[in-house]
């Protein structure tokens, strides 16, 4: 039985590449220093791989920014915009950055390619870019070189490439009036001369991903694909090809898939362990293909159920033999950390249930020896998993009986909406398009120093607060001065979204380098969901009514949502996301109740991620969107009439799910729509959305000055759309990572805008 692994985390252990990468961006080393660097990355890995037994080692799942950035160039995808690069004889190595990051310099100023979120993971890619009767041809060289860097090292490494098929579907037209997928045509010859020089140079296992499959696809795109997998096969029936999808069962596409001429199909059965019977059903025993078992989640943290992936392994191996089974973790191990054994703060007790990038490698090998014989290995899993069955860390009974004792009126507000916002009307007396911001005020190195002080120990509690409350104080006196309606706080004391209410509710762990790839060199560290989730004490009450103590204005408090916490976690896998997610909801709805009895009158629950977690097949939608605005509603719903709940979202399409969103039923949802020219509203108004809305009125991602003009055009433009008297006027998102002095002019001039559509109306 082979053990293989479909990917392994390149950023390194320590962040050496992040640290590489930044330090030759900013020129303080050479081109040769950072390919050293990588270089040495990449043996540690490999040696790493070999170490822990794994029989097909891959190769080029390295990347100095993302595999399918590499890929582009692999096939000379390069935009047009780059040819005064390739014409000043730019080093393949400075291409791909300024295709990632854009370039200025010497007089060109050339934009980076887009960048959007890889499946439903945090990790971003860099969207290939395609136009009409493109041509492609071998450009870049680097999975014929790191194959052979490997070998040369010792190492009879498997290429992984992102096939064909899914390199043109996750990509973009550029041009209008053709479909990319009619490219494939022009592009196989490509992958066909890239893999002729890897069996030249000595390759005989071929990785090549097709994630797509996990997608609902059109029947032209499955086509394209036996197509595709038909003619690799003509042109190399020697070269054994495993084909990957991750994320989600093969579903409708199955038959197609199992009648490709590939010699291994790798199965996640992480995501979709019932599909290995579907499979084992057909009649793939006459057949020769081989089956990769993905059973170690590639996808989160926690310690693999021997157990449970024996089942799988026997069942398969019933039917099939050892010798056609392989296993892996389910993915590339690309979305977990490098190493448990760097964590040296976690309980000894919670460690144990965890594993990271390496430990999983070591789980794949020790199931392995399970089947071969070793008992003690299993005895072992079991204790471990049999401790976390029953750990007085996780289990509450109070937050289980709690969840338990949900009936409808707890996620239902007490008047309907057209009630309230007569109520909240006649209260606040808001003018006509209303101006606020949606929470976070720049945040200066001052304000960043101020923390990691205090972090540090170098400032006691005392100092730290005063500092907090004079920067508090400061953004208040500012947004009176310009005229803002409804003002906020700043969240000056906040590190991050998510970070800030881990750390106060209990169930949740922080580990110190458990860092993991978003984009580029840029890392998260999310925090870990281990136990039952409960507030054990007033989280934000303490700034909020500090804040609203120093103006007569109304202050918004400002929470974060239970899914947007959950989707930036890693989150426990011993219950169903849907129930971790009630147990932060009850938790934010008692801060939400803390907050009103303190007297805000105004509260935000931020819930940007709620579309970034919709499943990746249409089909299972609906099942998520109903828990998972059910969830909102437990947290917004413990308020009386006369308290106003926002929500904040970003960018993201609404017409899909416009009519989850109005289930939502917040008072009042401020969107992120400038950049879309206020398009985005059209979904809104198509489906006659009842309650308030605040479109974004300019963009917070560029450091740009809008001018009041053109948020008039916007304003009038949304008025034209929706009734005014729902309109409330702010910018797309927080300005956390804006300046001062941008952000002075910005709001000045959108407040100018707000009163000039009063006077119109
Ligand atoms: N309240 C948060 C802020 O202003 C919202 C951030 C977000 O939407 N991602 O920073
Ligand atoms: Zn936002």
């Amino acid at each position: 039985m082979i053990i293989h692994n479909l990917g392994y985390p390149r950023i390194g252990s320590q962040r050496e590449l992040k640290k590489a990468c930044e330090s030759y961006w900013t020129g303080n080393t050479t081109v040769t220093d950072l390919a050293a660097t990588a270089a040495a990355i990449r043996l540690q890995h490999w040696t790493l791989q070999q170490q822990s037994g794994i029989d097909w080692i891959p190769c080029n799942d390295f990347s100095y920014y993302d595999q399918v950035l590499d890929t582009s160039l692999m096939v000379g995808a390069i935009p047009d915009r780059y040819r005064p690069l390739t014409a000043k004889q730019l080093s393949e190595t400075d291409l791909l950055f300024a295709m990632a990051r854009g370039y200025q310099r010497d007089g060109d100023d050339i934009t980076a390619m887009e960048m959007t979120k890889w499946f439903d993971t945090n990790y971003h890619y860099i969207v290939p870019e395609f136009t009409a009767g493109q041509h492609f041809q071998l450009f870049s060289r680097k999975v014929i070189e790191q194959f052979l860097e490997a070998k040369q090292a010792g190492f009879n490494a498997k290429p992984v490439i992102l096939g064909p098929v899914s390199f043109l579907l996750l990509g973009k037209e550029k041009t209008a009036g053709f479909n990319r997928l009619s490219l494939i045509d022009q592009l196989l010859p490509v992958y066909l001369e890239v893999l002729q020089q890897l069996a030249a140079a000595g390759a005989t296992v071929v990785q090549l991903d097709e994630p797509c499959l996990s997608l609902n696809l059109a029947a032209e795109a499955v086509a394209a694909i036996t197509n595709a997998y038909t003619k690799i096969h003509a042109a190399f029936p020697q070269l054994h090809i495993v084909l990957a999808s991750y994320f989600e069962c093969y579903g409708s596409h199955l038959p197609a898939v199992l009648a490709l001429p590939v010699q291994t199909l790798h199965l996640d059965l992480v995501r979709c362990p019932s599909q290995l019977d579907d499979i084992l059903q057909t009649n793939i025993a006459a057949s020769q293909l081989q089956l990769s078992l993905g059973v170690v989640d590639g996808r989160n943290i926690w310690k693999n159920d021997y157990a449970r992936s024996l089942i799988l392994i026997q069942k398969a191996i019933g039917v099939l033999g050892e010798a056609r089974i392989a296993l892996a973790p389910s993915c590339s191990l690309l979305h977990v950390p490098c190493d448990l054994d760097d964590e040296t703060a976690i309980s000894p007790e919670i460690k144990n249930w965890m594993a990271f990038a390496k430990q999983k490698l070591q789980e794949v090998k020790e199931l392995r020896e399970i089947i071969q014989g070793n008992v003690a290995l299993l005895t072992a899993n079991e204790d471990a998993l049999r401790a976390r069955s029953v750990s007085g860390l996780i289990h509450r009974k109070p937050v289980k009986d709690r969840v338990a004792a949900f009936t409808a009126a707890d996620a239902s507000r007490k008047s309907s909406f057209t009630v309230r916002q007569g109520i909240q009307q006649q209260q606040f007396r808001l003018p006509l398009f209303p101006t606020t911001t949606i929470g976070s005020f720049p945040q200066t190195d001052d304000i960043r120093q101020l923390r990691a002080r205090f972090k540090k120990k170098e400032l006691t509690e005392a100092q730290y607060d005063a500092a907090i409350e004079k920067a508090t104080i400061d953004v208040i006196r500012w947004q009176e001065e310009i005229g803002l309606d409804v003002l906020v706080h700043g969240e000056f004391e906040r590190n991050d979204m998510v970070e800030y209410f881990g750390e106060q509710l209990d169930g949740f762990l922080f580990t110190k380098n458990g860092w993991v790839q978003s984009y580029g060199s840029r890392c998260v560290k999310p925090p870990v969901i281990f136990g039952d989730v409960s507030r054990p004490a007033d989280m934000t009450v303490r700034w909020s009514s500090f804040a609203q103590a120093h103006t007569n204005k109304l202050m918004k408090g400002m929470l974060t949502g239970p899914v947007t916490i959950l989707q930036w976690s890693f989150v426990r896998d011993d219950q169903p996301r849907s129930a971790t997610t009630n147990q932060i909801a009850w938790a934010i709805r008692d801060e939400v109740v803390a907050l009103e009895k303190a007297g805000i009158k105004v509260i935000q629950i931020d819930e940007p991620a709620i579309r970034e977690g919709l499943p990746l097949r249409r089909e299972n939608w609906a099942a998520y969107l109903e828990w998972a605005v059910q969830a909102f509603r437990i947290a917004a719903s413990g308020v009386k009439d006369e308290t106003q709940i926002h929500t904040h979202m970003c960018y993201s399409e609404f017409n899909d799910i416009i009519e989850h969103i109005a289930a939502m039923d917040a008072d009042v949802i401020t969107i992120e729509t400038s950049r879309s020219q206020m398009e985005l509203l059209d979904a809104f108004a198509d489906f006659k959305y009842p309650n308030e809305i605040g479109p974004g009125v300019y963009d917070i991602h560029s450091p740009r000055q809008p001018g009041a003009e053109e948020m008039i055009a916007l304003l009038e433009k949304a008025a034209a759309t929706l009734p005014a008297r729902n309109l409330w006027v702010n910018p797309d998102c927080g300005l956390k990572t804006r300046k001062w002095p941008e952000t002075k002019a910005a709001l000045t001039n959108m407040v100018k805008a707000a009163v000039a559509m009063r006077e119109k109306a």
